[in-house]
């Protein structure tokens, strides 16, 4: 019996004389071989080309595009999470000048764009020299999650304009909450980027910087280039303490960009350890005495919740003794 390709002749006496190859099954077999190998070669191509995932040549020149895309998402998300603890536990903000994610915004109007001229510089200048009484009211260190909102309720429930001298930080954080107090008519004013004196404060540059960095991420929050608030506050007044030297130089660099700064002449003291609503109100009480043109200095942090439950006294006070509520676009338009 045969198994193979190889062939037998025996003798009579059963005796193997020759062995020869069968050159019909030789030729067979080497078909089967190369068939062989030509199904395990098409196979492997057939594979590569029907991977959906397979790379071909010109989405490998993409690739890498995407890859860096998907990580710097991921990078920035980690990097936001953080920034948001560190803001909610009240800590001061890292991550400055990162590159974070562009926000979903609604386009704005452009036709509420602070302009300024040399009116507004002249009325900036004399602003405590008004002969009509006169307020602003003015929030720092927002926008925040909670506080804002709340603010921003009782100035539409009083109908009263104030002004929101806001930290890039927390612009980064919380774009709607601008969004929402620059649709409502109110002034939307620069606190700087971090609200870190040690940052801030090292020289002359790093305070305009500061100025720069706030005023982009306003833009961005708006989705407006246009925009420019033209008013800086600095993160603890003008002018004297520790920093004296840098703030004066800063205040001139800043001037020299016709930007303007201002301080306050009242305030609740909601950043000087009065929490509850009685003391800010009497702390408001105490330090308007009997001014004619008020700047309120009042936060929206999300800390204060004594500012919220003070204002809505505050602006009866206000309103009774005949004081006109004004927001820094009477300035600079
Ligand atoms: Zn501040």
């Amino acid at each position: 019996m045969l198994y193979g390709i190889e062939e037998y002749d025996y003798d009579e006496f059963g005796i193997l004389r020759r062995q020869k190859l069968n050159t019909k099954k030789v030729v067979f077999a080497v078909l089967v071989v190369i068939a062989a190998i030509a199904i395990v070669v098409a196979s492997f191509f057939m594979s590569f080309f029907l991977d959906p995932d397979r790379k071909t040549n010109s989405d490998l020149a993409v690739a890498p595009v995407n890859e860096i895309a998907e990580n710097t998402v991921i990078q920035e998300n980690v990097q936001q999470s953080e920034q948001l603890n560190d803001i909610e536990n009240d800590n001061l903000y890292k991550g400055r000048h990162s590159a974070l994610p562009e926000h979903d915004v609604v386009k704005l109007s452009d036709n509420i764009l602070p302009v300024f001229n040399e009116r507004g510089a002249e009325l900036i200048k004399n602003i405590y020299k008004s002969e009509e009484k006169q307020v602003y009211l003015t929030f720092d260190d927002g926008p925040s999650k909670e506080i804002t909102g709340q603010v921003l309720d009782i100035l539409k429930q009083e109908q009263v304009p104030a002004t929101f001298f806001v930290l890039g930080a927390r612009v980064e954080l919380y774009p709607e909450v601008l969004q929402r107090a620059y649709n409502e008519g109110h002034y939307i004013a620069n606190h700087g980027y971090s609200h870190i004196y040690s940052e801030i404060y090292q020289n002359k540059d790093t305070v305009f910087a500061e100025y720069i960095d706030c005023e982009n991420s306003i833009k961005r929050a708006l989705n407006n280039d246009n925009y420019s608030s033209f008013l800086f506050r600095f993160p603890g007044g003008s002018s004297g303490g520790y920093y004296k030297k840098v703030k004066s130089e800063a205040r001139e660099l800043l001037n020299s960009y016709g930007f303007a700064f201002t301080n306050w002449n009242c305030l609740t003291g909601d950043a000087e350890g009065k929490n509850t609503k009685e003391e800010c109100i009497q702390e408001f009480i105490d330090t308007k005495g009997e001014q004619n043109s008020l700047i309120v200095l009042m936060h929206d942090s999300n800390d204060k919740p004594q500012t919220v439950e003070a204002l809505p006294e505050i602006i009866k006070i206000l309103k009774d003794e005949g004081y006109i509520f004004k927001n820094f676009y009477e300035i600079f338009k």
